[in-house]
């Protein structure tokens, strides 16, 4: 196995869900837009599956817009399910939130029926920033009023709205490799996990194929689609002064600046997977 990410197990997590999953009306699962499908924890679907649900593509700045909206639509064809893209330049993501629980929980949402929603996602996916976000424009429409009532991490979103952040930590699962090589490219998985270089070329070996031109522009390359992983990660290094000595390339410090690039979007809005290739890995049985 490639990517060596065993963080602990879940059972608190899966224990405190479990116990608060009945009162809870609808679950919003952050997931990465560049990622969606890797970036979902399978025991949250095992969970929470019987409950509405609204998926949150989050950090769409980063993501291939084209992709982001094969995404959003795959997942609004599922049942009880909404989705939306996000990022945090929104100033105001808690309208389109609240709009898609009140469309899932239509009966919910009022003082006597207040709408409770528990937000949950892996590590590195945007949380905390979005519920700032979402407590900053509550603070600044009621004042002085404290717009965050911290009990048992409960955030007061609107009247009548509550939202739970998940309690315990929910790490990624990975199920099959490639989900694992792009958790670790999007820097969701602990530096220790993997190494980066077979990351690295994991990754290039999928933008030569499906983003050629960004990864052209970025590195002043020439027909990448030509070449194998290795050379276009040589080339990089080269480009970028990454050496060692004697014109050897330190592959090292390129799979470095491959993955930073990646992760910072210098590199162009990149999505690591459709709907439709995520199933495929899924099918093709190489499940961990
Ligand atoms: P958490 O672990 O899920 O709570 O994630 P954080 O909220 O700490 O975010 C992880 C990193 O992603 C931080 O560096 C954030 O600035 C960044 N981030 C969060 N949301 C977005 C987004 O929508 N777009 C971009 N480009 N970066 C984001």
């Amino acid at each position: 196995m490639a990517i060596q990410w065993f963080p602990g197990h879940m059972h608190l997590t899966r224990k405190a869900i479990a116990e608060r999953i009945a009162e809870i009306d609808v679950v919003i699962e952050l997931l990465d837009a560049r990622l969606p499908g890797s970036s979902a924890n399978p025991m949250l679907a095992e969970l929470t599956g019987h409950k509405p649900g609204v998926k949150v593509l989050n950090k769409q700045d980063l993501a291939d817009p084209e992709r982001t909206a094969l995404w959003l639509a795959h997942y609004n064809a599922q049942p009880a399910t909404r989705a939306i893209g996000l990022d945090a330049s929104q100033a105001a993501p808690a309208r389109q939130l609240i709009e898609a629980c009140r469309q899932l929980a239509p009966q919910r949402g009022s003082m006597a029926k207040p709408m409770r929603v528990l937000i949950c996602g892996i590590p590195n996916v945007g949380k905390s920033t979005l519920i700032n976000t979402l407590v900053g424009t509550r603070k600044a429409k009621t004042g002085d009023e404290a717009g965050v009532t911290k009990l048992e991490q409960r955030i007061v979103l609107a009247d009548g709205f509550y939202l739970w952040d998940t309690p315990g930590m929910l790490w990624p699962r990975i199920i099959v490799a490639q989900s694992g090589y792009n958790l670790a490219a999007s820097g969701a998985v602990g530096r220790n996990a993997f190494d980066e270089e077979l990351v690295a070329l994991e990754l290039l070996g999928y933008l030569k194929q499906h983003y050629a031109a960004l990864l052209e522009a970025r590195f002043r390359l020439d027909a990448v689609a030509g070449l194998g992983d290795e050379e276009v990660l040589e080339a990089i290094g080269r480009q970028r002064g990454a050496l060692l000595g004697k014109g050897r390339v330190n592959l090292q410090k390129a799979a470095e600046i491959v993955m930073n690039e990646f992760r910072s979007g210098s590199l162009g809005r990149i999505t690591l997977e459709t709907p439709e290739e995520f199933e495929q890995w899924l099918a093709a049985g190489q499940l961990l």
